[in-house]
């Protein structure tokens, strides 16, 4: 027997093979939560041009120096100025111009007064005409609420590098700056396989010594929360001939990778095996983690392939450590394992794997209490419904007292869990 394979060596195996996929030109709408491919670069200035940043009066600041409550400065009203239209000519000196938030400054004028601060009332509605003089009860600083060309961002400027992730900022930056359409890098399309006699789908009867895929509706959550596209392939029964048709299938709708559930244990009908070494270079990997200890690795025909142990927490443990910063790298997203330091509100035993034991997380003070969530069976998928964590028990460990720290890979915020 070979030795266990550690877990971090295999990661990085995985790793060095994981090859960034290339970029694809999207309408803006489409490129939310996707990764730029490109450098984005704005044409413009932003703002385009010096506007109000509030309702009032735009004026020459020197025109109302000394102005206050008891001794206001009157202006005459020269212009009105909406937000969507463009000025057409300067204010001349000594007068003012009623201006919206947004509108654009006229030439000349240095500072805008808010209408709070003088004595027209918009209480009549927007749509009233301007006073023909205004009063002001207060001096303003040259540039005060003006908004200047530019002071957001200037032409020519870098906005957003490669790599980084369309968010609702980001993307109303980019439909600022006027871009329709962006180049970000193609989702993965994932192709997932379940495998076994024994599974049925959700909407099949459940007779005798069956059970439901869960796996394939898992994988597929799992895939599409990492910005890959799954593709669900029918269930493969433990015969050759379905297993090969399906992966045929697989490979047909031409996938960026291939994730397969179960048979690869050494258990007599394990015919996924088989079929793997047929099509592609396969390493059948003893990983030294709990659970998820068989897994296969490699590529078939060039794609790369993951065949997860069938369990379905050792599935989604799987996934969680090897397979989702492998999807990432290939999706072109940056990817940083978060780690929280826990309290063990309870003894931990293991085996002297590195063991990734599903816990609760409570914040207590500054503390953070992780406890089991009870039943760790690889196949009692609620353990993974009630888990914010996996608590890392290190290789060689085989009991953590309570109260001891260990490492934790968060699974979602703290509290989310009802139960
Ligand atoms: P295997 O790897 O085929 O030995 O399967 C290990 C365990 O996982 C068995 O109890 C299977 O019934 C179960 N299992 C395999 N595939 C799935 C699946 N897609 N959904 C739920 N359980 C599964
Ligand atoms: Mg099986």
């Amino acid at each position: 027997m070979n030795p266990l394979l550690n877990v971090d060596e295999a990661l990085d195996k995985i790793l060095a093979d994981m090859k960034p996929l290339e970029g694809e030109t999207v309408s803006l709408p489409e490129s939310y939560n996707r990764v730029l491919a490109q450098d984005i670069v704005s044409p413009i200035d932003l703002p385009p041009f010096d506007n109000s940043a509030m309702d009032g009066y735009a004026i020459r600041h020197e025109d109302g120096a000394g102005a206050s409550p008891s001794h206001p400065i009157s202006l005459s009203v020269a212009m009105d100025i909406m937000a969507g239209s463009a000025p057409d000519r300067a204010l001349e000196d000594g007068s003012a111009a009623r201006i919206m938030t947004g509108a654009p400054i006229p030439q000349g004028a240095t500072a805008v007064i808010p209408v709070e601060d003088t004595d027209d009332d918009w209480s009549k509605g927007e749509d009233s005409p301007p006073p023909g003089e205004v009063s002001l009860f207060r001096s303003l600083e040259c540039g005060e609420n003006i908004r200047l060309a530019g002071e957001n961002i200037k032409a020519g400027e870098t906005i957003m590098k490669a790599g980084a992730v369309i968010g609702p900022a980001e993307i109303g930056m980019i439909a600022g700056i006027g871009l329709p359409r962006v180049e970000v890098i193609r989702q993965p399309k994932v192709a997932i396989l379940s495998s076994g006699d024994e599974l049925v789908d959700v909407y099949d009867e459940l007779t005798p010594g069956k059970i439901r895929d869960s796996n394939g509706y898992t994988l597929a959550g799992l895939i599409r929360g990492a910005g890959g596209v799954p593709i669900r392939l029918p269930i493969a029964k433990d015969r050759l001939e379905s297993i090969r048709a399906l992966y045929r299938r697989a490979l047909e709708i031409n996938p960026d990778m291939l994730i397969s559930t179960a048979g690869v244990s050494v258990g007599a009908a394990d015919l996924v095996r088989v079929v793997m070494e047929e099509l592609g270079e396969i390493d059948f990997w003893r990983i030294n983690m709990r659970p998820g200890k068989p897994l296969a690795y490699g590529t078939i025909q060039g794609l790369p392939f993951f065949g997860l142990p069938g369990n379905p927490v050792s599935t989604m443990v799987t996934f969680e450590v090897l397979v989702r910063p492998a999807l990432a790298k290939v999706a072109g997203r940056a990817f940083q394992r978060r780690r929280i330091v826990a309290t063990l509100g309870d003894d931990m035993r293991s085996d002297g794997r590195r063991t990734y034991a599903r816990v609760t997380l409570k914040r207590d003070g500054e503390r953070v209490i992780a406890r089991s969530t009870g039943i760790q069976s690889s196949g009692a998928l609620m353990s993974m419904v009630l888990a914010d964590g996996l608590a890392v028990v290190p290789e060689d460990r085989t009991f953590v007292p309570a109260g001891a720290e260990l490492e934790v890979i968060p699974l979602r915020r703290f509290s989310q869990n009802p139960h």
